[in-house]
């Protein structure tokens, strides 16, 4: 295996940044093309002429010299060129004269003599006539002779430099394209190439099942894509065909790039990474042409796996955007995706896989039987997955003996396996900036609210009267929240100032698939609680409190209008998963009904608004008892609140 790995880096540079290099192969240096040489070779052109052009160092006279010239028959010789210039030859005894002695009699580098004077000829048939006028009398008159000229080097140059510009001109914009198609500068014509990152025998993917935890099912499903690669003939024997397509469907940081990656590396095949939007580029084609690119090199290196991350961006379904007509280029690039997938042979070994947080808008043709014909969710992970993928990100660390991993995985509900990969660095970061031997769990816990909350800003300055409202605030989501049956319990609350928030409050959700109307009801109230904790204790209400606004309008509304939880809309729900809805002006319902919807919204929360500031009226005592130590202490747990209101009736 390392004999084979040895080869291999010989031919392919693995170092190399630049996915290409691997796909040429062998083939050597091709000689560079550099855009300088076009400058080079304007220069050369310009010097060349020049040197043509300088011939004669003839001097300018005018009639009066000429016709001085002639009357003392200095003049051996008189040629008219093109009609316009008159050259002047001396004979070669006016060039022994005084008056003509700086006058370098020469011949030019084919030894022809050159004139010694010029005379710009204004009607050549005039000029003609006078010549022979002054020479009137003379036995031996001097004739004007006419020859017609080509001056080569300026007549090329008129042809020759419009063109070079031109070529110069769309070199510059191909190299223009090729380096924003992110080829290297000499590859001008890279740009309709794939630009899959390849990851095959010399940069192989490592990573194997035992480095994904949890998602047990999508696992499962995943195996036998292996098993299909490993050995198709098991399949193919019973006349079974293997899967064209594997579409992993859930939240952004679950692990379905990761996935994927493992299934390259538990079957040992070349793996081709991507993005969607790697194929949209402005230009009309291209995103066609690097979809047909990507399978042709994947079917050259079969069996092999596509993954294509983020496919929403080329895979919305086609044809729903009102605004710009539609999208031709990303249409294209679709349509040539699912020719593609169409196109190739079943079993010829190229399964590809496709990651998205939002299956329901990807066009219906993708998912047909043939194509991404089975979908794999990948959820957000539970307790015991996080305990799971915990263990995972811990391997690496050096941890103290106290960690707790069931605690933590208790501490993270909500949190992704990018989270949790997250919370585990930044816990080593925060250990080693606190020159900790090893990671303790004080240090996971900072990690875990630097993730949530952002920054601690212990020096952000708070006067003692807005600290006073934030303490209540706190306090009365918190007394409300463990008030009510439904609402989730509380873990842990705080004062101290982090990112935007001058506050918060840790919940532990329950993990339930189905919500209740009685549960959303109690959860509005919770959100409600900071406010009405203001209300109660100083009679007025602050800006605090728009982040809890937020939610609850939103929750009200989705209870009302897709949820089918309000009696006077009833069993209704404007929900669209279709995600067509994103597009149009319109509303699915009539301006009475939304005006219904408006007053059920504004109804449910003003009944959760007023529940919450009675309960926390009943129990101001409890309340301001708990905002008191919430500001003496900063932090305080659900055991605080069990000192205060006794234990919770509902666990
Ligand atoms: P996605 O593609 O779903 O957005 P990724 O696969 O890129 O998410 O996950 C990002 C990172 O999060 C991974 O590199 C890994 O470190 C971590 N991660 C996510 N899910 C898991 C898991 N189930 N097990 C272990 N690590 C995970
Ligand atoms: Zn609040």
């Amino acid at each position: 295996m390392a004999e084979e790995n040895k080869d291999n880096n010989n031919q392919n540079n693995p170092k190399s940044n630049n996915p290409f290099s691997k796909i040429t192969g062998p083939g050597g240096k091709k000689p560079k093309f550099s855009f300088y040489w076009i400058y080079g070779i304007l220069a050369l052109v310009f010097i060349g002429i020049n040197f043509l052009n300088t011939g004669s160092e003839a001097k300018k006279t005018d009639w009066k010299y000429l016709k001085q010239m002639l009357l003392e028959k200095q003049v051996q010789k008189l040629v008219l060129v093109n009609k316009e210039v008159a050259e002047i030859y001396l004979t070669s005894d006016a060039l022994k004269m005084e008056k003509y002695k700086n006058l370098k009699s020469s011949s030019n580098t084919f030894g022809q003599k050159t004139p010694q004077f010029y005379y710009n000829v204004a009607s050549p048939d005039i000029f003609i006539q006078q010549v022979q006028d002054v020479q009137k009398g003379n036995d031996n008159p001097i004739y004007v002779e006419s020859e017609t000229r080509h001056n080569w080097g300026g007549e090329i140059l008129s042809w020759v430099l419009p063109i070079l510009l031109l070529f110069g001109l769309w070199f510059f914009i191909m190299r223009m394209m090729s380096r924003g198609g992110g080829g290297a500068g000499g590859q001008i014509f890279s740009i309709g190439k794939s630009k899959a990152k390849i990851y095959d025998k010399n940069t192989s993917v490592n990573i194997t099942f035992k480095d994904v935890a949890g998602l047990e099912e999508a696992k499962v499903e995943v195996i036998e894509v292996v098993d299909f690669l490993k050995s198709p003939d098991k399949y193919t024997k019973l006349g079974g065909k293997i899967p064209k397509g594997v579409l992993l469907v859930g939240p952004p940081g679950t692990g379905k790039t990761l996935l994927a990656k493992s299934v390259a590396g538990e079957a040992h095949v070349p793996f081709f990474s991507l993005s969607g939007s790697d194929f949209v580029e402005m230009f009309v084609g291209v995103g066609a042409s690097r979809v047909r690119d990507l399978f042709k090199q994947a079917k050259e290196k079969a069996p092999s796996i596509i993954f294509i991350d983020e496919i929403d961006a080329i895979g919305r379904a086609r044809g729903k955007n009102p605004m710009t007509g539609s999208n031709d280029e990303r249409e294209n690039t679709l349509n040539q995706l699912l020719t593609e997938m169409d196109g190739f042979v079943p079993n010829s070994g190229v399964i590809i896989l496709a990651a998205t947080n939002r299956a329901d808008i990807l066009d219906k043709a993708l998912l047909r039987a043939g194509r991404f014909d089975r979908q794999i969710f990948v959820e957000l992970p539970d307790l015991d997955a996080r305990r799971q993928i915990f263990k995972v990100h811990m391997r690496p660390l050096k941890l103290n003996k106290n960690i707790d991993i069931e605690f933590l995985a208790r501490q993270t509900p909500g949190f992704s396996g990018a989270d949790i990969a997250n919370v585990c660095n930044e816990s080593a970061l925060i250990a080693a900036r606190k020159t900790h031997k090893s990671i303790s769990r004080q240090d996971f816990m900072d990690a875990i609210d630097r993730i949530i909350g952002g920054l601690e800003k212990k020096n952000k300055i708070i006067s003692s009267k807005e600290k006073q409202v934030v303490a209540h605030h706190e306090a009365g989501h918190a007394t409300v929240s463990w008030l009510l049956e439904y609402a989730n319990p509380l873990v842990k609350v705080t004062i101290v100032p982090r990112g935007k928030s001058l506050g918060a409050a840790w919940y532990l959700p329950e993990e339930r698939q189905i919500t209740t109307t009685a549960q959303m009801f109690d959860e509005m109230c919770a959100a409600l609680g900071g406010r009405a904790a203001e209300e109660v204790i100083f009679g007025e209400i602050s800006t605090g409190a728009l982040n809890d606004l937020e939610k609850v309008t939103k929750q009200a509304y989705a209870m009302v209008a897709y949820y089918g939880l309000s009696d006077r809309i009833g069993n209704l729900s404007y929900y669209d998963s279709s995600g067509q809805q994103e597009f149009s002006f319109g509303k699915p319902f009539s301006e009475k009904t939304n005006e219904i919807i408006d007053e059920e919204i504004s109804k449910l929360v003003e009944k959760a608004y007023k529940r919450a500031k009675e309960i926390l009226s009943e129990h101001r005592d409890g309340l301001k008892a708990l905002a008191n130590r919430l500001l003496e202490k900063e932090v305080i747990f659900s055991d605080d609140l069990e000192d205060i209101f006794g234990k919770r009736l509902w666990g």
